[in-house]
C-alpha cells in the first residue's frame, strides 16, 4: 500500500472484529480477532509519522513503532517481525496484554481529534501473522560461547532475559515451579486476554533458538546453591504475587476467594492441569461479589461471567476515573453484564457457615492526604453474597534462601538492584520485573529482562574474550 499523508482523515481507527459480548461470554477465546493484512496495512497507513514519536518514548520497552508501521504498510511482514523483536522479545503477547489506553496508543499524536493508530493490534498481528507464514528468528551466525545462565522464572521477564542470552549465543536454562512457562501470562491473566497457544508457540519457538525449560521444578536454597556454582551467572525473575491481606472479619468463611489462587486454579482447570492444592470454586448460578478495581479484579469479573455466575459485581472504594487498571477492561466488563459499587469500602464478610454477603460503607474524598477517602458516617449496608473475591493487590513474595545466598533487599522486600540492567549486591545475580518493581506490567517486566540479559551478556561474554 502506498503512504498517503493525512489518510487518517479518511480512514477511521478500526480495531480487528470483537466478539459481541453475548457471544464471547460463552467461552474463553480471546475477544478480537486479528487484522487481515489489507487491514492492517490500512490502519498502519494511517500514522502520521509525525516526526516526534511521542509513543515510542510512552512505550516501556521503546519499540520503533512508527518503522514497523511503515513497513506492515509496504506489505514487508519479516522485516517488520525482525525490527519487533530488536527492542520486544515477546510482542505478540503485548500487542494483547498493554494497557495501551495508557502506553502507546495514550500518546499517539492523533488523539488529537482523530484517534490514535491501533499500534497493540498490529504489533499482535505482525508476529502472529510471521509466525504462521513460517519467520522465526535467525540466530545462524551467532556463535556459541559455552556460557550458561540460569533464569529462575518463566514469566515475561524471565524469558525476555533468556531471550536476550540466546541471541548472544549463551545457553540460558530456565527453571519455574508451574509445568507451562509463562509466568502469569498463563497462571492469572486469564485466556480471553491472552489465548493459551500463543505462549505454547512462544515456548517453540524459544526452544528453538536454543533455550531449554526446566518446568515443575521449584528453586529451594539447595538447587539455587548448585545453580550458583554450576552455572556462569544467573537472573531472578520471580514475580510478586503474596495477596495483599486486608484483614477483613469472616475473611476465612468457605466461599471467599483470594484473587489469584482463584484465577491459577481456573487456568488449571481449563489446561486439565490436576493440581492439588488447587482451591475448589463453583461460582455458577451464585451471586458473585469482586472486592478490589485493579486489572486483577475486572479478570475476576469477567471469569466469574464465564463460570455462569447468576450475578456479578464489583466494588471498589474509589471512582470509575480512579480505577488503577486499563479503563478499557471496565468498558468490556460492564459490556458482559458486570455491576460496578464505586466509593464503597468492605468492612466485614458476613455469613455463618459459609458466606452471605459482604458490609460495606460509602466513602468519599477525605480532607486529608490527597487522593485518601473517608468513610461516610452511617452509610452502611450489606449486600447479599454467594462469593466474595478479594483482590487488594500485592506484596513482594521473597524467598527464604534469598538473604543467605546474599541478596539485598529493599525495605518493602524487593530485590534491590542497581541500574537499570538489574544487577544486585550479589556479583552473579541479577534481577527483574515484579521482584524488583512490586506488582506492575508485562512489558515493564519484558523490559527488565531484556535489559538484565543484555547486561549478562556483555559481562560474560567481556570475560570471556579477556581470557
Ligand atoms: P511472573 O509473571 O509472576 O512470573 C514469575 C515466575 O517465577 C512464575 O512463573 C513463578 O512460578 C516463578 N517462580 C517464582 N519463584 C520460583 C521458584 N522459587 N522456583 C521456581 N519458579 C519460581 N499486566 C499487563 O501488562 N496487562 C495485563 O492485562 C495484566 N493483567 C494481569 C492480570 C492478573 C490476574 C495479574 C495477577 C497480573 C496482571 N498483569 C498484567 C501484571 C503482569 O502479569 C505482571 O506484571 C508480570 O507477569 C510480571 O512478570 P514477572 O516475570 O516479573 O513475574
Ligand atoms: Fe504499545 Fe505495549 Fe507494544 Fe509498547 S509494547 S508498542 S506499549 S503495545
Amino acid at each position: 500500500m502506498k503512504a498517503r499523508p493525512f489518510q487518517f482523515l479518511e480512514v477511521p481507527r478500526r480495531l480487528p472484529r470483537e466478539l459481541p459480548a453475548n457471544v464471547r461470554v460463552l467461552g474463553w477465546q480471546e475477544i478480537h480477532a486479528g487484522f487481515e493484512a489489507e487491514g492492517a496495512a490500512e490502519q498502519s497507513a494511517r500514522c502520521l509519522d509525525c516526526g516526534n514519536p511521542y509513543c515510542e518514548w510512552k512505550c516501556p520497552v521503546h519499540n520503533p513503532i512508527p518503522d514497523w508501521l511503515a513497513l506492515v504498510r509496504e506489505g514487508r511482514l519479516f522485516e517488520a517481525a525482525e525490527l519487533a523483536h530488536s527492542t520486544n522479545p515477546l510482542p505478540e503477547v503485548c500487542g494483547r496484554v498493554c494497557p495501551q489506553d495508557r502506553l502507546c496508543e495514550g500518546s499517539c499524536t492523533l488523539n488529537t481529534g482523530f484517534e490514535a493508530v491501533t499500534i497493540g493490534s498490529i504489533e499482535k498481528y505482525i508476529v502472529d501473522e510471521a509466525f504462521r507464514q513460517g519467520w522465526r528468528p535467525d540466530l545462524s551466525a551467532v556463535p556459541t560461547s559455552g556460557k550458561r545462565v540460569a533464569v529462575i522464572g518463566a514469566g515475561p521477564a524471565g524469558l525476555a532475559c533468556a531471550d536476550r542470552l540466546a541471541r548472544a549465543g549463551i545457553e540460558a536454562h530456565v527453571f519455574d515451579r508451574h509445568a507451562q512457562i509463562g509466568g502469569l501470562l498463563s497462571y492469572g491473566i486469564p485466556a480471553f486476554k491472552l489465548e493459551k497457544s500463543v505462549m505454547d508457540l512462544r515456548r517453540m519457538v524459544l526452544e528453538e533458538m536454543g533455550v531449554r525449560f526446566h518446568l515443575g521444578v521449584e528453586v529451594d536454597a539447595t538447587l539455587a546453591g548448585e545453580l550458583l556454582r554450576d552455572y556462569d551467572a544467573m537472573f531472578l525473575g520471580t514475580g510478586a504475587t503474596t495477596p495483599v491481606d486486608a484483614g477483613l472479619p469472616g475473611q476465612d468463611l468457605p466461599g471467599v476467594l483470594s484473587a489469584l489462587p482463584f484465577l491459577v486454579a481456573n487456568a488449571r482447570r481449563q489446561r486439565g492441569e490436576k493440581h492439588e492444592g488447587d482451591v475448589p470454586f463453583a461460582l455458577a448460578g451464585r451471586r458473585v461479589l469482586v472486592l478490589g478495581g485493579g486489572d486483577t479484579a475486572m479478570d475476576c469479573v469477567r471469569s466469574a461471567v464465564r463460570l455462569g455466575a447468576a450475578q456479578v459485581t464489583c466494588a471498589y472504594r474509589r471512582g470509575e476515573a480512579d480505577m488503577p487498571g486499563s479503563a478499557r477492561e471496565v468498558k468490556y466488563a460492564r459490556a458482559e453484564g458486570v455491576q460496578f459499587l464505586f466509593h464503597r469500602q468492605p468492612l466485614a464478610i458476613e455469613g455463618e457457615t459459609s458466606v452471605t454477603g459482604v458490609t460495606l460503607a460509602a466513602t468519599r474524598a477525605s480532607s486529608g492526604r490527597a487522593g485518601s477517602v473517608e468513610l461516610v458516617p452511617g452509610s452502611e449496608e450489606t449486600i447479599a453474597a454467594d462469593v466474595v473475591i478479594q483482590s487488594f493487590g500485592f506484596r513482594p513474595s521473597p524467598a527464604p534462601w534469598w538473604p543467605d545466598c546474599g541478596i539485598e533487599l529493599d525495605s518493602r522486600g524487593h530485590v534491590a538492584t542497581r541500574g537499570a540492567a538489574g544487577a544486585t549486591s550479589h556479583p552473579k545475580i541479577f534481577a527483574g520485573g515484579d521482584n524488583v518493581r512490586g506488582a506492575d506490567l508485562v512489558v515493564t517486566a519484558v523490559y527488565d529482562g531484556r535489559e538484565a540479559g543484555t547486561a549478562i551478556a556483555r559481562q560474560l561474554l567481556r570475560t570471556a574474550s579477556s581470557l
